[in-house]
């Protein structure tokens, strides 16, 4: 008796508390709910971006300025959150070198800022299911497919593996839409969009499925026939168009628009990119 007496005072003392935490826990659940229901109605995530508090040292902040076009387009507080987001990638990924090439720092700033650019509309932008990045000279053997390769997404070692040749005539020659960093960056992020369920991933499927039917419409056959726009490759497999598709996006979205604008549209909504002028 004397115990069920001092556990019932314990919850009256605790009463306040245990309503405050209910309180808090549905708050949380009413505010993820809101987030889903507007990331689905309106093609965009809620917040982006909450705090912004990594710092990159004035080097590597140099890095973006000279070397990184889409970074000196950007305004101000999109310029704070992007050091932010590409001071984290660096943080949180292994940077390996192969065949005796050194990962400077330079390399990896702009590694991490190809990547922070093709996830810079999303909310979930540090691409899980990437822990390494593995540098390569030039063009590399690879085991996966038993050939030379410039680049691959290796999903089970979880690796990015790029030429660092190829990747910066990617990002250095800004129009002819070849660009390596974010051909295999999209293929990360594809990946990840078939295995999660966070709010960006719901939308990049969600945006996927469109841009497949919209390929099954007799005229953007005929136009994609007639104008060879995308390069052959694009047609290799559904993966392989996405990541092609992405590099056209980047590289030149004035052409892509012209030709395509229900699937530049779709693009967009994929990767909530509506910065530096796109
Ligand atoms: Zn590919």
């Amino acid at each position: 008796m004397m115990i069920l007496l001092q556990a019932d005072e314990n919850a009256t003392w605790l009463a306040p508390y245990a309503y405050g935490v209910v309180i808090i826990i549905i708050l949380i659940a009413i505010f993820r709910a809101f987030e889903n229901w507007y990331a689905n109605r309106f093609n965009r995530p809620l917040f982006r971006h909450y705090l912004v508090y990594k710092k990159l040292k004035p080097e590597q902040i140099k890095v973006l300025e000279e070397d990184f076009l889409f970074y000196r387009k950007l305004s101000n507080k999109y310029k704070r959150q992007f050091r932010h987001r590409v001071a984290t990638f660096i943080q949180d990924k292994k940077f390996v070198g192969r065949e005796g090439l050194v990962v400077s720092d330079r390399m990896k700033v702009l590694i991490a800022a190809v990547g922070c650019m093709l996830s810079f509309g999303r909310k979930n932008y540090e691409y899980g299911l990437i822990d390494f990045i593995l540098v390569y000279p030039g063009e590399f053997y690879s085991t996966m497919n038993d050939s030379h390769h410039k680049g691959e997404f290796n999903p089970r070692e979880k690796a990015l593996v790029l030429s660092w040749k190829d990747f910066e005539e990617g990002y250095k020659i800004t129009n002819d839409n070849f660009n390596l960093g974010i051909h295999e960056f999209m293929h990360a992020m594809q990946l990840e969009a078939r295995q999660r369920s966070d709010i960006d991933s719901s939308r990049f499927s969600r945006q996927f499925q469109n841009i497949l039917k919209r390929l099954t419409n007799e005229e953007v056959k005929h136009k994609l026939d007639e104008t060879r726009y995308f390069r052959e490759y694009a047609f290799t497999n559904q993966y392989e168009f996405m990541a092609v598709l992405a590099e056209y996006f980047i590289e030149s979205p004035e052409e892509f628009k012209k030709h395509f604008p229900t699937l530049y549209k779709y693009t967009q909504n994929l990767l909530n990119f509506r910065y530096a002028g796109y």
